[in-house]
């Protein structure tokens, strides 16, 4: 039977407020956060946190904002569990002067952005907006991103712990908060000191559209393929030199096109996706993300890549070819299937905030996925929000009370279940 609805929370005020915090994470960065502006908005979590009264939230030397919910059960075996989201917001769109816009119960139109009317969202464009009228909105104002990527999490998170903390009789074991910076530049997890946490299970408040409950992420890495030509004074280079460029160029020009591309897959299909190519006459190195929800279809991917660099190199007598892989992040659904209750817990919360989930899977990562092989198994969980990382980003108010009705429930049920 599903429990009555919560009453309004602050996480509204909450989000309208956090957005207007510049956040943005920067790709090549020599400090850590790769921004310092992030420390703004975590500094001023830590220090909302403990007017709340939660008196050991802490920024620490990395910019992660720790902080517990101490249990209020006398059960003594109710396991921590923590709830992470991130500060930053993406380098892919400015993040600076976000003007958020709140189109309360929107009636169905298509939105035009008061700063720049060319940016729209177009309700046929867009189905996950056509379900939500009468809901609702908010926008940026059309020169920034929004930020509910994942400020959204952050409110909902924020806005979570202060209901818990105005109703004690909703019974919880510990509970631990995470803020982090740099998730955007996939580095989220890197400092982040997982015994420090001290959480069995955690969630990432880092989704998109209510319900979704992601189980599943790339398995990705990266390689580098180096060609190795030979060079001379090309005035005398007749039957000497060997130009790597002409050999990489080739080998870009194989690349499958109609699939195995990012451009021409979706669903569960993984790909090969050139990025970079650092080239001169003696060496030209290629760099290529590999993605595929399977580890072997990642191996599979790059010996193909492999042969293709071989091949294109045979018409070059005297060429190299030099292959690298790193590993960037792993499905992290291995971590979870052992443990089912993480997510079962998560949908049974859903279930009575009167939301139906559905099972996701990430074509990308999330600081959960690094988080679940760094020894905290993590899955994410909606925030109302969608359109990440562009102009028409927007978020519904009322999903994003669901998410907190979500987090409210999961505590619960953990701790019904002890
Ligand atoms: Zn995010």
């Amino acid at each position: 039977m599903p429990t009555p609805l919560l009453t309004r929370t602050s996480v509204l005020e909450r989000f309208l407020s956090y957005v207007q915090i510049d956040t943005q994470s920067a790709e090549r960065s020599d400090t850590y956060p790769s921004t310092l502006k992030q420390l703004v908005l975590l500094d001023q979590l830590a220090e909302e946190l403990r007017a709340m009264g939660v008196a050991d939230a802490t920024r620490d030397e990395h910019g992660y904002v720790f902080a517990t919910l101490p249990a209020n059960t006398p059960k003594p075996n109710v396991p921590v569990i923590g709830f992470i989201a991130h500060v930053d917001t993406s380098p892919d769109a400015s993040g600076a002067g976000v003007r958020p816009v709140v189109h309360r119960g929107w009636s169905g139109q298509d939105i035009v952005l008061p700063d720049d009317p060319s940016v729209v969202l177009r309700v046929k464009d867009i189905p996950a907006l056509a379900r939500q009228i009468g809901n609702d909105i908010v926008t940026a104002s059309g020169k920034t991103l929004l930020g509910a990527d994942d400020k959204a999490g952050v409110a909902e998170i924020m806005a979570a712990a202060e209901y818990l903390l105005k109703h004690p009789e909703i019974q919880h074991g510990p509970v631990r908060i995470g803020f982090t910076p740099d998730e955007e530049v996939g580095a989220g997890a890197k400092y982040f000191d997982v015994k420090r946490f001290g959480a069995r299970f955690a969630y990432t408040m880092d989704g998109e559209e209510r319900g979704g409950i992601d189980v599943e992420t790339f398995s990705a890495d990266s390689m580098t393929i180096t060609f190795k030509g030979f060079v001379i004074h090309p005035g005398y280079a007749k039957d000497k030199l060997v130009n790597s460029i002409k050999i990489a160029a080739e080998f870009i020009s194989r690349l499958p096109r109609d699939r195995m591309s990012p451009e021409t897959t979706d669903g569960r299909d993984g790909y090969v996706h050139p990025i970079d190519v650092d080239a001169d006459v003696d060496r030209t190195a290629v760099r290529l993300l590999i993605r595929d929800f399977a580890t072997a279809g990642l191996q599979e991917k790059e010996a193909y890549l492999e042969r293709l660099a071989r091949q294109a190199a045979e018409g070059w007598p005297g060429a190299g070819v030099e292959v690298q892989v790193v590993e960037s992040y792993r499905n992290f659904k291995e971590v979870l299937d052992p443990h089912p209750e993480i997510v079962e817990n998560a949908r049974e919360a859903m279930r009575r905030a009167g939301v139906t989930p559905y099972d996701g899977a990430i074509r990308g990562g999330t600081d959960g996925s690094r988080l679940s092989f760094m020894g905290l198994p993590t899955p994410n969980l909606f925030t109302g929000g969608h359109n990440y990382h562009s102009r028409i980003e927007w978020v519904s108010v009322q999903d994003m009370e669901k998410a907190v009705e979500t987090i409210v429930h999961l505590c619960r049920i953990w701790e019904e279940k002890a």
